[in-house]
């Protein structure tokens, strides 16, 4: 099965950008990158990541705020913050090369064991297994596997299965080619297994089971959240708000100000925008704000220039928010 599938990534695997002049950098960078977002929308932001931050010294010597803007439409922002304070830590306690132990990369902030896998097999050719919605999906059916892929006993029998997989040479290309045959081939829905190079190892196939492994996850309804975000503009500064680490979403991001925490009055709506952040349903109506006068701020308030607030609001939800206000 092995070779089958080896030989088979090696002659379709699709070119992406990570998958040239390989280094533990590059590929730390587009695992991070890749975790949530699809290789569509990453592909571009992963060149352009690397034209500003070619290498680790130049993302730890890095402003904060320059890292959050080159992830700008990406989401999920600790990624950016924690690839930073990584780098930083590589700097200082790896003389800027990066660890090839496992305990050492797993220490990085960021890094799981997903993340640690990928890096030790396809940068420095380690034999350790990496396990994504994909090698779920495709080991669930190889082996005939009854479960649901968000199970943690589910996920740790199929952890156990592909480290006992993993072969010693190339593990690199072996964990790219289950993710890549899960991701073009063992399609979630429908999977082409006419076109599978394993397909005569299946288990699920040879019992029909293909359509219905892994088992259906339980449906979880979107939680609905509505935010009043009001605009405030005063001689070309438009007042921003930093939201705290307490915040339920958004966490150390700046934003608009929320109706009632700076002491202005809402007036008439100018947008009102949906938009989905993990698991929540969120409509933002945003409304123009009078201050009342020689109120004081607070202090997570701040008067900021209108080009630079568009640098700030790095988070696809203003930008939506600004264009609707267009
Ligand atoms: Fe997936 Fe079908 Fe291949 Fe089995 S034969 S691994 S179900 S694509």
């Amino acid at each position: 099965m092995r070779a089958d599938l080896l030989r088979w990534y090696r002659r379709v695997r699709r070119d992406m950008p990570w998958r040239r002049g390989v280094t533990p950098y590059r590929t730390w960078v587009s695992e991070i990158m890749l975790q949530q977002t699809t290789v569509a929308a990453a592909t571009p932001k992963y060149e352009a990541f690397l034209r500003r931050f070619p290498d680790i010294e130049s993302l730890a010597s890095a402003p904060e705020e320059a890292v959050l803007a080159a992830w700008a439409g990406l989401g999920y922002y600790s990624r950016a913050r924690n690839l930073r304070r990584a780098a930083g830590e590589i700097v200082a306690r790896h003389g800027g090369r990066f660890p090839s132990d496992f305990d050492s990369v797993l220490a990085l902030p960021g890094v799981g064991r997903y993340t640690a896998g990928a890096i030790l097999s396809i940068a420095f050719g380690k034999p350790f297994p990496v396990v994504d919605g994909n090698v779920i999906r495709v080991f669930s059916r190889l082996f005939a596997l009854r479960g649901r892929a968000k199970d943690p006993a589910f996920a740790a029998e199929i952890w156990r299965r592909a480290a006992a997989l993993v072969p010693k040479k190339s593990p690199g290309d072996w964990n790219q080619a289950l993710m890549e045959l899960g991701a073009t081939v063992c399609a979630p829905e429908s999977p082409s297994c006419g076109a599978c190079p394993v397909a005569r190892r299946c288990a699920a196939l040879k019992k029909g089971l293909q359509d219905a492994l892994p088992l259906p996850e339980k449906r979880r309804e979107p939680e609905p959240v509505s935010w009043t975000c009001l605009w405030i503009e005063r001689g070309g500064k438009i007042l921003l708000w930093k939201r705290s680490d307490r915040e339920r979403l958004l966490k150390n991001l700046w934003g608009l100000p929320e109706a009632g925490r700076v002491p202005a009055a809402a007036g008439r709506r100018l947008a009102r925008v949906s938009h989905s952040i993990t698991h929540h349903a969120l409509t933002v109506d945003l409304r123009e704000g009078a201050l009342a006068p020689g109120a004081a701020l607070p202090p997570e308030a701040s008067w900021t220039p209108a080009a630079r607030a568009k640098e700030r609001l790095v988070s696809s939800l203003w930008l939506k928010l600004l264009k609707a206000r267009a």
